[in-house]
């Protein structure tokens, strides 16, 4: 899934493309994940916008390692399929714009999780083909591209990726949209450039009207 360059895996049609990351943007991560912690004694304290060092030992009080959050990590996607649910307003959004785009998911998990979020999306309804690496996204999404005259939106939750895109795909459009309103709070502001959704609502028109934007000149 995860194998060679992304464009040798993933065959797109001539139309729009839309790449998006899957945790926090289609799938909800931070909700379940607090829920997943606090069945294994652990707590996400919403203290600054970063795992490491927010995720509390409930039976000692004291930040979990990094090797632990690590660990805690891991198993929280080896059993996502018991614990992820989908975006808000998601499934329907990009079922509506698969019409007239195609649609890539880009995950930054390991690739050995990569089968069982297949597998959660499919369930889902949420049939569009997805790349799992950790590589940095804008060198994989300018590949997948192959800048081809045709527009591209980006979408994610965590700027260092929108930036990565930006540098390597500069006429993409860049969405910037978290699920969970308590970490978005904490978030820093996304710079000029890059837009920024609160939910698939949002978002949709804002890739339409790069659409239309863009038709003139095809
Ligand atoms: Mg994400």
């Amino acid at each position: 899934m995860a194998a060679g360059r992304p464009d040798d895996v993933i065959r797109l049609g001539h139309r729009p493309l839309i790449v998006s990351d899957v945790d926090e943007v289609v799938l909800e991560f931070l909700t379940p994940f607090k829920l997943f912690l606090e069945s294994r004694q652990h707590r996400l304290l919403p203290r600054s916008f970063r795992l490491s060092g927010n995720i509390v030992d409930l039976q000692n009080g004291e930040a979990a390692s990094e090797a632990a959050v690590k660990a805690l990590l891991d198993a929280f996607y080896d059993a996502q399929e018991q614990w992820q649910t989908p975006a808000a307003l998601v499934v329907n959004a990009l079922a509506e714009l698969s019409a007239e785009a195609d649609i890539v998911f880009l995950t930054a998990m390991p690739p050995r999780h990569a089968a069982k979020r297949r597998a959660l999306l499919d369930a889902l309804g949420l049939p569009y083909p997805l790349l799992a690496s950790e590589e940095p996204k804008g060198p994989l999404v300018e590949q997948l591209h192959g800048g081809r005259e045709l527009p591209m939106v980006f979408i994610d939750d965590i700027l260092r990726n929108l930036h990565s895109v930006r540098d390597h795909a500069p006429a993409c459009l860049l969405i910037n949209l978290m699920a969970n309103t308590e970490f978005r709070a904490l978030a820093p502001v996304p710079d000029a450039g890059i837009h920024a959704a609160a939910d698939w609502t949002e978002a949709a028109p804002l890739i339409r009207a790069h659409f239309g934007r863009w038709a003139p000149r095809r």
